[in-house]
């Protein structure tokens, strides 16, 4: 079993007029074989299919999703915005809310600007440093996704330390010729790199904890020495916490590591599930923005305030009561964690489970877990696609690659976590190894 009779003619449909039926590649599960399910509806942990059958959800739509589906409050909250019109094109007091709500918890953040997706976010951050250094070359790392911006859709050149080439068609060479990119987790390689160019280069861009391609947490050490490289060099640190902003806590991967970056990047949780990017920093930096200052950046519905209502309404549930709604999220995934790890002992297969909060990753290989994308056994791809389909057939919903995390919401409770380790055991015992 995989998709349904339903989610299959859907699909057929789809084919016929969108490229592979999606909106988003990894969506089509190409990587897991088989075809996508549609989604009819969905509340809290749990969403109904087309063809009516419910599964645990461990997507969350890639990470928004941190109050689970339907949130009562984030569902309200878009309905009164929505009844009192759905976009303006012009300040409203509901752009105010959210902002005063982000800077509010995050201490180096004194302004922000609204985008539309952590795309945009990610772009227009990196326009801001090269505008404020008047320098060219950025630095980002093997394995940190940022969006599909072109120069940050590049791949390492030969050697290291060279320019990257494209990682995607459609890209120039010229777009890629100013990104330089690195392995992750190598800090020899970045002092010498800083060390030949630090001069050129505008902007060190990083994952808070880097989600995109398996989780590869970086040591602490790590992210200081970017952030002492980039101060040495008159460089901007770019922190890209679109995954891990308001999801590992009020202040992210910032406040995990104890660094203070120049420019923070947003997305995903502080929408409530409507697109809302956001990227800030410092009062001097951000005020170079037009139409204070000579760099341009503008978006039709940024600021839209149907979509600053649910970031809102999302952002004061997640920091009532003193932030008891991260509290619980570690609980629930430190239940989830044990829970695994136990299955895969239990079941002798030599697997771990990498988890920062409410975020976890199976690395289906053997020995310590990965802490670099070159790291990643591809032979892993293939045992995940197996486990995939038999979860899915045991109502348990894993995002349909690899190289992608599971996301644990305060709708989860323990109930559906021990349901998922239970379908878990009983999966890989199922599958012939
Ligand atoms: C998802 C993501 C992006 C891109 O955000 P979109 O809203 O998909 O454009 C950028 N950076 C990181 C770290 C992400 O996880």
């Amino acid at each position: 079993m995989s998709a349904g009779p339903r989610s299959r003619e859907l699909y057929a449909r789809a084919c016929q007029i969108m490229p592979a039926g999606v909106s988003s590649p990894v969506r089509a599960f190409g990587s897991v074989g088989g075809q996508p399910l549609f989604y009819d509806h969905a509340a809290g942990c749990r969403f109904t299919d087309a063809d009516g059958r419910e599964f645990v959800d461990y997507v969350g739509s890639w990470g928004p999703l941190i109050l689970g589906h339907a949130h009562p409050a984030v569902v309200e909250a878009v309905t009164a915005a929505a009844a009192a019109g759905t976009s303006f094109g012009a300040p409203c007091a509901r752009e105010l809310e959210l902002a005063e709500l982000v800077i509010s918890a995050v201490p180096f953040l004194e302004m922000v600007r609204f985008v539309s997706s952590g795309t945009e976010a990610v772009m227009s951050a990196v326009r801001l440093a090269r505008g404020v250094t008047g320098r060219d070359a950025i630095v980002k790392f093997t394995g940190c996704y940022h969006g599909h911006a072109d120069y940050l859709l590049v791949a390492a050149g030969s050697g290291l330390a060279t320019f990257g080439t494209p990682s995607s068609a459609g890209v120039p060479a010229s777009s890629a010729a100013h990104t330089l990119v690195l392995p992750l987790a190598d800090e020899a390689a970045f002092r010498k790199l800083m060390a030949e160019r630090g001069g050129e280069v505008a902007a060190v861009v990083i994952e808070g904890v880097p989600a995109n391609n398996g989780l590869l947490p970086q040591t602490p050490a790590f992210v200081a020495a970017l952030r002492d490289e980039c101060d040495r060099h008159g460089a901007m640190l770019i922190l890209d916490e679109v995954i891990t902003g308001f999801r590992l806590g009020p202040d992210g991967a910032a406040g995990l590591y104890g660094v203070v970056p120049d420019l923070a990047t947003y997305g995903k949780v502080i929408g409530g599930g409507l697109p809302v990017g956001a990227y800030g920093g410092r009062r001097e930096h951000m005020e170079r923005l037009a139409p204070l200052g000579p760099v341009y950046q503008a978006g039709t519905l940024s600021g839209n305030p149907v979509a600053m209502a649910a970031g809102a309404a999302a952002l004061r549930e997640l920091l009532a009561d003193d932030g008891r709604a991260w509290r619980r999220l570690d609980e629930l995934g430190e239940r989830l964690e044990r829970g695994l790890r136990e299955v895969f002992v239990r079941r002798g297969v030599p697997w771990s489970v990498v988890r920062r909060g409410s975020i976890l990753w199976l690395a289906l290989q053997e020995g310590p877990p990965p802490v670099a994308a070159e790291g990643i056994d591809p032979e892993a791809a293939g045992r995940y696609a197996r486990l995939h389909a038999a979860l899915l057939e045991r109502g348990i919903y894993l995002a349909p690659s690899a190289y992608e995390v599971m996301f644990v919401s305060t709708a989860h409770d323990e109930a559906a976590i021990d349901q998922t380790v239970a379908a878990f055991s009983d999966a890989i015992r199922a599958i012939e190894w």
